[in-house]
C-alpha cells in the first residue's frame, strides 16, 4: 500500500467520527456573530487530537495550531452559517441532523460545517500517520463569514499577526479545486431634493425623480461592463430604493439606492467607482453623493472591527506550486483529474488572496447547489474523501508523497 491509500483508508476509518462531528456541529446553531458554542465543539475536538497550541482571537475565532517550521499553511473553515429560513420547505427540523440515503442532513452540513468536520478529522489524521514534519500548520475556525466575508481573515492577519504561505479553504466544492472568484462591493448614491406641497410640485425639486434617472442609467452601466473571458461579466445591480418627505403630501426632499456590484478579473474599486461617478453625471445629477457602505456588527466576544464593504476579485495563478501540488494530491488520492476552475460564491479568500495576496485553494465537500437551501445535505463519501485529500496535501508539502 502507497501512503496515498494508507491515507484513504485511514479516513474511510474514522469516517464515523467525522459524521459525527458534523452532526455535533449542526445541533449546535451558529450563525453570524453568534458562533460562540460552534467555536467550542471546535475546541474540544482539537484538545482530543492534541494540537500544540489552541487560541481565540478577539472576534472569537478559534485557531488551532501544529507544528512549527518556517514555511505555513492554514486550513479554513468558517463555523457561522445562514438561518433556516422557512422552516415549511424543510422535511425535517434543520437542526436535528440526521443520516440517510449516504448523506448527513441539517443546516450547515454544506456551508460549511462538513468542511470543518473534514478538515479536523485530517488534522487528527496528521498527528497519527506523522505527515507533517516541516509546515506550521494553522487550523481556523472563523466567524461571520456569512455577513462579511474576510472580516476573521483580516483581524487574523492585521491583528494576531498569521500569514501563511498558503491557505486551503474548506467551503463547499463538490470536491472540485477553485482558484478564484469574483468580488462585490456594496454602495449607496444618495440625492437632496426640496420639499413643497404636493399640490403644486413645479416649486420643488422631487429627489425621487433625480434618483430614478440615475437608477435608469445605472440600468445602462450594467450593459457596458466588462467581461472576463474565464470569470464572466461584472454586473451592477439596484437592490433598494428609499425616499424621505416630510408628509405623504409633500415633494420628497432626500433620496437614495442601494447597490451591488460584482467585480470580475481586472476590476478593483477604483475602476468600479469611477463609472458609478460617471453614471451618475450621465444622469446630470452632479451632486449626487457615492458611498462605499461599512460593515460595523459586532462579533459575539463584543468586539467591533469595522471594514469598508469591498472584497475584491481574486485568482491563483495557473502555475502556481500549490495548485500543482493540489492537482497531484487530487489525482494520487482519487485515480483521476480534477476539475480546475472558478467558484460562483464569495469566500473569506477574498481578504486572504484578495486584499493581502496569500494564495489560496478552494477544495471542500458538499454541493454548492444545496447551500443556504432547505433540505442541505452533505455526501459522507466526500466528507472522507476531503479528510483525506486535505491530510494527503500535507504529506505532499512535506515532501513524504
Ligand atoms: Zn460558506
Amino acid at each position: 500500500m502507497n501512503l496515498y491509500q494508507i491515507i484513504y483508508g485511514r479516513a474511510k476509518e474514522i469516517e464515523n467520527d467525522t459524521v459525527r462531528i458534523l452532526m455535533d456541529l449542526v445541533r449546535t446553531p451558529s450563525f453570524s456573530s453568534k458562533e460562540k458554542e460552534g467555536i467550542q465543539i471546535v475546541h474540544r475536538e482539537m484538545e482530543k487530537t492534541g494540537f500544540d497550541e489552541i487560541r481565540i482571537d478577539g472576534l472569537g475565532s478559534i485557531i488551532g495550531r501544529m507544528g512549527n517550521g518556517s514555511k505555513k499553511i492554514a486550513f479554513d473553515g468558517h463555523v457561522d452559517t445562514v438561518y433556516a429560513g422557512d422552516l415549511a420547505q424543510w422535511n425535517f427540523d434543520p437542526f436535528q441532523p440526521k443520516i440517510e440515503d449516504g448523506k448527513v442532513w441539517g443546516r450547515g452540513t454544506v456551508d460549511q460545517k462538513g468542511g470543518l468536520a473534514a478538515m479536523l478529522s485530517a488534522a487528527r489524521l496528521i498527528k497519527e500517520l506523522n505527515l507533517n514534519n516541516n509546515l506550521t500548520i494553522y487550523f481556523t475556525g472563523t466567524v461571520m463569514e456569512e455577513d462579511c466575508d474576510g472580516l476573521c481573515w483580516q483581524y487574523l492577519i492585521d491583528k494576531e499577526k498569521l500569514r501563511p504561505d498558503l491557505v486551503v479553504i474548506t467551503e463547499p466544492t463538490n470536491m472540485h479545486i477553485y482558484r478564484g472568484h469574483r468580488g462585490r462591493m456594496e454602495m449607496r448614491v444618495e440625492v437632496k431634493g426640496r420639499s413643497c406641497h404636493s399640490s403644486s410640485p413645479e416649486r420643488g425639486d422631487n429627489a425621487i425623480y433625480k434618483i430614478s434617472h440615475i437608477a435608469l442609467e445605472i440600468e445602462k452601466l450594467n450593459e457596458r461592463l466588462r467581461s472576463d473571458p474565464v470569470m464572466g461579466k461584472g454586473s451592477i445591480t439596484v437592490t433598494e430604493a428609499v425616499s424621505e418627505s416630510p408628509s405623504i403630501c409633500s415633494v420628497p426632499d432626500g433620496a437614495s439606492i442601494r447597490l451591488d456590484r460584482r467585480l470580475t478579473y481586472g476590476e478593483s474599486k477604483e475602476n468600479a467607482l469611477a463609472e458609478l461617478y460617471d453614471a451618475v453625471k450621465r444622469a446630470g445629477c452632479d451632486d449626487a453623493k457615492v458611498i462605499v457602505l461599512t460593515f460595523e456588527d459586532v462579533a459575539y466576544t463584543g468586539t467591533a472591527y469595522p471594514t469598508e464593504k469591498y472584497y475584491p476579485t481574486w485568482a491563483l495563478d495557473e502555475n502556481s506550486p500549490f495548485l500543482q501540488s493540489a492537482i497531484e494530491v487530487y489525482a494520487g488520492v482519487f485515480g483521476k483529474d480534477p476539475l480546475v476552475d472558478f467558484w460562483t460564491f464569495s469566500s473569506n479568500a477574498v481578504a486572504i488572496a484578495g486584499i493581502h495576496g496569500i494564495p489560496c485553494i478552494l477544495f471542500g465537500p458538499g454541493n454548492e447547489l444545496y447551500a443556504h437551501a432547505p433540505n442541505e445535505a452533505c455526501q459522507i463519501e466526500q466528507l472522507s474523501g476531503a479528510t483525506a485529500y486535505y491530510a494527503a496535501f500535507v504529506a505532499k508539502l512535506n515532501g513524504k508523497i
